[in-house]
């Protein structure tokens, strides 16, 4: 910007020192070029002049040698008088003078040329006139008359007239000076004044028989060249004078050109020189513009160049192939790439059709896309699967992409080529690992379950082993005494009082042989069809009837907490009764141990009805808390229990749809939580 700025001032500077210098040496050349005109129309001037007076020179001369004149200058005659006036008369008219006249040597008129008009001329002598003193001298007389009140000024020229050697008279000629200045009307500004600086002649703006030095303001200036002159100025008007005195005439020549010209010349000048540097700086300012302009052409052009070399090192190191096809299907153009994929030279598909290096069907989509090459319903094809065919003939799965070069309008389409073999090689590879491996899944699965099975058989085996145990040993322990007291029984047929005592005792037997095979009918339970409406009260109610006596034995304190509503659930009273009363007995069992003996039953409602029956006994084993609800898991010692009460429970309970779960409280004791729907 500032760089731009300093130019631009730079060239203004310029513009206006050149202006200046134009101007000045335009002026300077025109003042010489008026000055040198000025000389030559003063040379010309004073040429004319000189001639206009040599023309009539030797006229006085010539009437001198006349002998009519001769002899009347001897004799005044008046009839001579009259003839040579005739001839003057005729003379003049001849010459084309003003007027001639002859004058005695007393000065007075004999003959005169305009005798018919001016007869008083005769009266005036010009004794004291110079043409005559100087013509009585015996020389050529001349003289110039100003006459400044007539306003007609005059030259004379006389020539003495001698009678032998004495002078007897003068013939003068009298040229009106309008006469001797006719062809001066020609020249520009001319003006002629006498030795006192009258002015008796002008072509020019000026007034005649007035001093010059009234009329003009002279200014003396010097040249470029050196040469003095000098400038005339009145009102607005300004003259280059050039002058010259001539001696013989005592006339002043002046020469007076208008410097209008000069100033004309310097308008044009400063307008030329100033139009001429601006059209220099606007041709400087295109100039550069062109220059800009080429060289950002060619910095384009460069970059094309590069851009284009770099393209075509992208598409040359592509890893993918690429051909360039027209609307035909004919490729045009065909990278490194495609070239080592198909095995082919680029003059062998250089213009052959795209479907030599394809072997796919005439239906297949490819096909079709291929055929609309160009036309209206194209689509682009992206990333379709088929197979190339190489230079030799084999073949090779490729994927290819058909789309259309934006740039290069609807008749250039770009086909993207990937030669898939290895990742169908992979593929093939991942297939048959993915199909052993499947296989192998199934042998192991078939394994796992033929393990798992064994285990449910042996879990099953190892369970009825240990029921067979658990019930041959319950029923043993009866069976043995019924054994006993039936042998006591027939040894004591003899003394029928005592049989009755020991008979009860095998009826005690039998009936706890009968609640131990209960307890394994209500394992084998199934869940009942038909559900209903049963009241949790009324069933925590029931089962704490059945403990009554043992509470009251074993002195626990019972908390009942529930609501003062009825709440419902859907089932059935006998397995809900089940389920309270085997947690009841379990918790009233584990605490037979401690001295302090609490229960607590609170039912709870939100979404769900919340059943807690918790004890302050010693809590539930660690070992035993992972399968407490699997069946046979006991801390009992045989006899004692059968392992099966909450495995029966949790059996119940997910056949009502709920949840059962079991913790051991932080100040001592277990808590079983039985969750059920509401109904
Ligand atoms: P059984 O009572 O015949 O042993 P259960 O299935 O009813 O069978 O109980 C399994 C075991 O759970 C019990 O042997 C006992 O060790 C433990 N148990 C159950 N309830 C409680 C409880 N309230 N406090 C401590 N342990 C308990």
């Amino acid at each position: 910007m500032t760089k731009r700025l300093l130019a631009t001032l730079l060239f203004l500077l310029f513009t206006l020192v050149v202006t200046w210098a134009s101007v000045n040496k335009t002026r300077d050349w025109t003042l010489q070029q008026l000055h040198q005109q000025g000389s030559d129309e003063l040379l010309q001037v004073i040429t004319q002049l000189r001639n206009a007076l040599g023309e009539y020179r030797y006229l006085p001369f010539l009437i001198s040698q006349n002998t009519d004149v001769k002899a009347l200058m001897l004799e005044p005659d008046a009839n001579l008088s009259a003839e040579v006036s005739l001839y003057l008369e005729q003379t003049n008219l001849v010459a084309g003078s003003s007027s001639l006249f002859v004058i005695g040597e007393q000065g007075r008129p004999l003959a005169y040329s305009h005798w018919r008009d001016e007869q008083n001329f005769f009266l005036r002598s010009h004794q004291g006139q110079e043409y005559f003193t100087q013509a009585k001298a015996g020389h050529r007389g001349r003289q110039f008359s100003l006459n400044a009140e007539k306003q007609r000024p005059a030259y004379y020229l006389s020539s003495p007239i001698y009678d032998g050697t004495r002078f007897s008279g003068a013939a003068v000629v009298r040229i009106e000076l309008e006469s001797l200045v006719k062809k001066l009307r020609s020249f520009g500004t001319v003006l002629l004044s006498d030795a006192e600086g009258t002015l008796f002649f002008t072509t020019g703006p000026f007034k005649r028989f007035k001093p010059l030095s009234e009329q003009v303001t002279v200014t003396g200036t010097d040249l470029a060249d050196g040469v003095k002159t000098s400038l005339w100025s009145q009102d607005t008007s300004n003259w280059l004078s050039r002058s010259v005195e001539l001696d013989d005439l005592r006339w002043q020549v002046i020469v007076l050109n208008n410097t209008d010209v000069v100033d004309r010349n310097v308008r044009n000048a400063s307008l030329f020189s100033f139009g001429g540097c601006l059209a220099l700086g606007l041709l400087a300012l295109l100039l550069r513009e062109r220059q800009l302009k080429i060289r950002s052409q060619n910095e384009t052009r460069e970059a094309l160049a590069r851009n284009e070399a770099q393209q075509k090192a992208i598409i040359n190191n592509a890893q993918v192939g690429l051909f360039l096809i027209d609307h035909k299907g004919v490729i045009t153009f065909a990278n490194e790439m495609a070239l080592q994929q198909f095995t082919v030279s680029m003059s062998l598909v250089d213009h052959k059709p795209l479907t030599t290096l394809l072997a796919f069907e005439k239906s297949s989509p490819l096909s079709k896309g291929l055929s609309r090459l160009g036309k209206q319903g194209f689509a682009p094809l992206i990333g379709y699967e088929s197979v190339g065919r190489r230079g030799d003939g084999t073949e090779f799965p490729i994927m290819i992409s058909v789309r259309k070069m934006e740039y290069l309008g609807d008749r250039q389409f770009l086909v993207t080529v990937i030669d898939i073999s290895r990742r169908k090689g992979l593929e093939l590879q991942l297939q048959k690992a993915n199909e052993s491996l499947e296989h192998k899944v199934e042998e192991r699965t078939q394994a796992l379950q033929e393990a798992q099975d064994e285990l449910v058989q042996a879990g099953k085996m190892a369970a009825i082993g240990r029921m067979s145990t658990a019930v041959v040993h319950e029923l043993n322990q009866p069976l043995t005494a019924i054994r006993n007291y039936v042998a006591i029984c027939r040894q004591m047929l003899q003394q029928p009082e005592m049989l009755s005592e020991s008979l009860t005792e095998v009826d005690e037997l039998t009936q706890r042989m009968a609640q131990i095979t209960s307890q394994l009918k209500t394992f084998a339970y199934k869940k009942p069809e038909q559900m209903e409406q049963v009241s949790m009260q009324m069933a925590v109610q029931h089962a704490l009837q059945l403990f009554k006596q043992r509470l009251a034995d074993e002195q626990i304190q019972l908390q009942v907490d529930q609501p003062d509503d009825t709440v419902y659930i859907l089932g059935d009273s006998a397995r809900l009764e089940q389920v309270l009363v085997n947690l009841i007995k379990n918790a009233l069992d584990a605490m037979s141990t401690v001295e302090n003996k609490c229960l607590n039953i609170r039912i709870a409602t939100d979404d769900n009805i919340t059943l807690n029956v918790s004890d302050s006994g010693p809590g539930i084993d660690e070992e035993l808390l992972p399968d407490l609800f699997e069946p046979f898991v006991t801390s009992k010692s045989i006899g004692d229990g059968l392992g099966l009460g909450l495995s029966i429970v949790r059996s119940i309970v997910r056949d009502l749809n709920g949840e059962i779960w079991a913790e051991n409280l932080p100040q001592g004791g277990a808590r079983f939580v039985v969750t059920l729907p509401k109904c």
